[in-house]
């Protein structure tokens, strides 16, 4: 059986397998997937969510670029990300003590624990994790935590992941960064959904003095170059030294499948396009 992506009305991905699970949950449709080609993969309102055969690049873009920046991030927050992928990822960091993943729809981190093993591997289960069934919005304007980095993993712009793109929820970012925090989240492709780059590095830029994005591939988020784009209090990408990452994550023996400090600059080298987009 074929199975269409629908998030634009007039450019769909196909993929071939059949259906494993289906619910409704209180916030949005979730199915699952067996392909042939990307493995499992996960769907919320007709948007694929993260596939097995593809999910390392974006979970290793959206976490070593601003983990490995960090000095010694102890406390990370994750918001949305109930497949566990960035999850898994931010626990390869020894320094880490506390990863607070914060998912507003208990059923999706079921269904990963039950499904997508491959993904979460067994993140959920770590000491240093802490699971918060919250409103990403919700949790960060009444939290008095301090964060050294804060990924949002959220879907696109649409459903229950609507407030986490408006200029309200990044403020309370910028107040949940200790002095020397990053962020960094996921802003789309960077020709299919250009107004959502655009809009988040404008407020981004207002609230930040540092700001800049990578450029990734990721088969299954269509539109060619994928964007993720970075925010920092204090520390500036472009000042940093390939070799001090490249001393940094052999000191800290992290495994990658697609990151390495080489792809962290060289992806946030940006296309005349693009650079025109973001002046
Ligand atoms: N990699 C995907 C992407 O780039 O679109 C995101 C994957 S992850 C499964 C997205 C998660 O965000 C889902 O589990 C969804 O339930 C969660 N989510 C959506 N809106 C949220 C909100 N307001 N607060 C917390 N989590 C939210």
């Amino acid at each position: 059986m074929w199975h269409s992506e629908a998030i634009y009305p007039d450019i769909k991905l196909q993929l071939k397998g059949e259906l494993l699970y289906r619910k409704k949950t209180l916030y949005q449709n979730l199915e699952l997937y067996k392909t042939d080609r990307f493995g499992k993969v996960l769907m919320l309102d007709n948007a694929i969510q993260t596939t097995e055969g593809d999910e390392f690049i974006y979970h290793e873009m959206l976490t070593h670029p601003v983990l490995l920046l960090h000095p010694k991030p102890q406390k990370v927050l994750i918001i949305g990300g109930g497949d566990g992928g960035i999850l898994r990822e931010v626990l390869k960091y020894k320094s880490v003590k506390l990863a607070y993943l914060v998912e507003i729809d208990k059923s999706i981190i079921e269904i990963s624990k039950k499904y997508l093993k491959s993904i979460c591997k067994n993140s959920f289960q770590d000491k240093r994790t802490k699971i918060i069934f919250d409103d990403g919005a919700k949790f960060i304007k009444k939290t008095k935590e301090k964060f050294d980095v804060i990924i949002i993993d959220s879907p696109d712009s649409v459903g229950p992941a609507k407030v986490l793109f408006s200029k309200g929820f990044y403020k309370d970012i910028f107040s949940a960064l200790a002095e020397n925090g990053l962020m960094i989240r996921q802003t789309g492709s960077t020709t299919l959904q250009k107004e959502v780059l655009k809009s988040s590095w404008k407020i981004l830029t207002d609230i930040f003095p540092f700001v800049w994005t990578h450029l990734t591939a990721i088969p299954t988020y269509i539109g060619g170059f994928f964007s993720l784009t970075a925010a920092s209090k204090k520390i500036d990408l472009f000042k940093t030294d390939i070799a001090y990452l490249e001393k940094k994550i052999k000191a800290l023996k992290i495994k990658t499948d697609y990151y390495n400090p080489y792809i962290h600059i060289a992806s946030a080298v940006l296309p005349e396009y693009i650079r025109r987009m973001l002046k």
